[in-house]
Parts: C-alpha cells; structure tokens; sequence
C-alpha cells in the first residue's frame, strides 16, 4: 500500500513519520508530474496542515487542483488535517474562494481567535477511542451536510469528520505519538 502526501507546504513531513511508524509506504507529492506517475498505485492521499490559501494557490499554480478534485471525487480515499480540512470544503465561511471543494462541509477559519489558538485537548473519536488532539491556530466546522458523519467534538465544536472516502480533522493528529487515527485511514485505504 503507497500513500501520496501533499508536500507543498506545511508539515508533511510529520504525517510521513506516522505512517513509517505503521510499516506504510509514502511518497511526497511535490508537483502535478509526481501526482500523475504515481497515481495508479496510490491508496489514499493525505492533505497537511499549513497555510491553507498558500496551498490553495501552489495546487492551482501547479495544475494540481482539478486533477486532486477528480480523483477524489472518484473516491480515492483522504485525509486532510487542520489546513487539509480547509482544502476538502465546499465552503468558507469568510466567502474566500474554496479549493477542491468535495466535502460537504463549511468551516471557519482560525476559529479559535488569538488567545485560544493553540491548545491541547483530549476527546473521544467515534470508533477509536478517546484520543490526544493538538490544535494550532485551527478551523472549526460550522455545519456538515447530511451524509457527513461527525467523528469528534471539542468544547461544543466539530473537530472530526467523515464523508465517504474523506476523512478532516481540525487538530494535528501527526503531532501526538497516538498512531489510531492514521490507522483508521489506513482501513478506509485498504
Ligand atoms: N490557520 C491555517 C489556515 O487557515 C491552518 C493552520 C494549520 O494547518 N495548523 O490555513
């Protein structure tokens, strides 16, 4: 099993380490050449967290965006964290332009406001288990659409979710030594 990581920006690097933890190969997706050889034998893709609207414009500078928007809408299995959310939703709440737009989600941008920006909490997961959660200047989900299921939730707020092959959590998984999240991606990969 090969999973794609979007390496243009932000910590991919850390999502690497987690799925070497789980004997599960990786390659880093860096241009739209890299997504195209290697697409046929991709299991899944994960999407990191950074800078949302920088990714958003590297995966249209690349020609990256249509091709990403397809292959997941033709159900190849995804998981974007905090940033990687942002990418996956059909809309933003402060009406910027969304990016691959295939999750019937709307988030709110750094949601947490200055003070409350970065924290760390523990939650219970739908079908994992309570887990460690650290959160960096994160989005929240505002609303979900019908067929979206809500995974978590933190201090009244949707932090994890799933619709069909696309799995977003607002928080860092990759940033704790708590490797079930990755595992559960992993199933929905297989
Ligand atoms: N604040 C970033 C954004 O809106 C997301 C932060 C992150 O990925 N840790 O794009």
């Amino acid at each position: 099993m090969k999973i794609g990581i979007l390496a243009l920006q932000g910590a991919f690097v850390e999502h690497e380490k987690m799925l070497d933890q789980l004997g599960v190969e990786s390659i880093e997706l860096r241009n739209l050449e890299d997504f195209q050889q290697h697409q046929s034998d991709l299991s899944g893709l994960i999407l990191p967290g950074g800078e949302s609207t920088t990714m958003g414009k590297l995966l249209r500078d690349q020609q990256m965006l249509i091709p990403l928007r397809e292959a997941i809408l033709n159900g190849l299995p995804v998981f974007g964290t905090c940033a990687g959310l942002i990418l996956l939703a059909k809309q933003i709440t402060s009406k910027e332009e969304s990016h691959l737009a295939t999750m019937d989600i709307v988030v709110e941008r750094n949601a947490y406001g200055r003070q409350l920006g970065s924290f760390y909490s523990e939650a219970d997961c739908k079908g994992i288990g309570k887990i460690p959660m650290t959160f960096i200047r994160g989005p929240i989900i505002s609303s979900v659409g019908e067929d979206v299921d809500v995974l978590a939730i933190v201090n009244d707020q949707i932090v994890a979710a799933q619709e069909k092959n696309m799995l977003v959590t607002s928080f860092h998984p990759e940033l704790t030594n708590d490797l079930r999240l990755h595992q559960y991606f992993m199933n929905m990969c297989k």
